[in-house]
C-alpha cells in the first residue's frame, strides 16, 4: 500500500513544520542546530523525535526535565500525514501507479499543503504570514503547475483575481482588515485554484473565519475588536478546494440549472 509511505512521509514533514515555525519565528537556521526541549535546552535524541510515537511514548512530557510537551507536536504530524495520504490518493487512488499520474501535480500539491500548513501555524500562533514561506512556495508551484501541463496564463489570471480581491479590502480597510502577507497568499491561492474553486475557498474562508469570530464573541475570550488570525482561515479552506472545490462548485451550479 504506496498510502501508508504518503502517511509517514507526511508525519515526518509535519515534524519538519513544527522546526520551521519556530525557528523561523526566532530566525534561527533551520537546517543548522539539533532539537531541543525548548523548557530545558536538553539536545534531543532521534527516538525523542519519531513522529506522534515519541509523543506518545513520553506521555507528552519532556524526557529530561518533564515538562509538558505542546500539543501542536504531535497534532501537526498526524495532520500533515493526513493530508498527505489524501493528496496521495485524490493521484493515484487505489492503483499505486505513479505512471498513469501527474508527478509534478502530485509534487505540486504535497508542497502546497506542506506551505499552506505552515502558514496556518504561523498565523494561529504570530499572526503573522512570513514572505520566507509565501514567496518561494508561489513561484514552486507556478513552475510545477506548468511542468505538469496547467496553463501558465489560466494560473496567472486566478492569481491576479486572487490578489485583486484581498488588495482591494486592503486598500479599502487601509490596511486594517488584512495584513500585506494575505495579498501574498491570495495570489498563491490563485496559482493553485481556478476561479471558480478560488471564488469557493474565499467564501469557505469567511464562514470558517465567521463562526470562528462568533465563537470567540460568545465564549467572550476576546472583545469585538480582536485582531483574526485571517490567513489561518484562508489556508485551511485552500487545502480543502485543492480536492473537492472543483467538485462542489460543479454540484452547486447543477442545481441552479
Ligand atoms: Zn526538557
Amino acid at each position: 500500500m504506496v498510502l501508508i509511505w504518503f502517511f509517514l512521509l507526511g508525519s515526518v514533514i509535519g515534524s519538519f513544520i513544527n522546526v520551521v515555525v519556530f525557528r523561523l519565528h526566532s530566525k534561527e537556521s533551520i537546517t543548522r542546530g539539533r532539537s531541543k526541549c525548548p523548557s530545558c535546552g536538553h539536545q534531543l535524541a532521534v527516538k525523542d523525535l519519531v513522529p506522534v510515537v515519541s509523543f506518545l511514548l513520553l506521555r507528552g512530557r519532556c524526557r529530561y526535565c518533564g515538562n509538558l510537551i505542546s500539543w501542536q507536536y504531535p497534532l501537526v504530524e498526524l495532520g500533515v500525514a493526513i493530508l498527505f495520504t489524501i493528496v496521495g490518493f485524490y493521484h493515484l487512488g487505489f492503483s499505486a501507479s505513479f505512471l498513469d499520474s501527474n508527478l509534478f501535480i502530485l509534487f505540486r500539491d504535497l508542497l502546497a499543503v506542506s506551505a499552506l500548513t505552515t502558514l496556518f501555524i504561523y498565523d494561529l500562533r504570530f499572526m503573522e504570514i512570513p514572505d520566507e514561506i509565501s514567496l518561494p512556495t508561489i513561484v514552486a508551484c507556478f513552475l510545477l503547475g506548468i511542468l505538469g501541463g496547467m496553463d501558465w496564463r489560466i494560473m496567472l489570471v486566478s492569481a491576479f483575481i486572487g490578489l485583486g480581491f484581498f488588495l482591494l479590502q486592503y486598500l479599502v480597510s487601509a490596511g486594517k482588515w488584512i495584513g500585506g502577507g494575505d495579498l501574498r497568499l491570495g495570489f498563491l491561492m490563485g496559482v493553485l485554484l481556478n476561479w471558480t474553486s478560488l471564488i469557493f475557498a474565499i467564501f469557505l474562508s469567511y464562514v470558517i473565519g465567521s463562526i470562528f469570530a462568533l465563537w470567540l464573541l460568545i465564549t467572550g475570550k476576546a472583545g469585538r475588536k480582536a485582531q483574526l488570525p485571517f490567513g489561518a482561515f484562508l489556508a485551511p479552506a485552500t487545502i480543502f478546494s485543492i480536492f473537492f472545490g472543483q467538485r462542489i462548485v460543479d454540484w452547486y451550479l447543477n442545481l441552479l440549472r
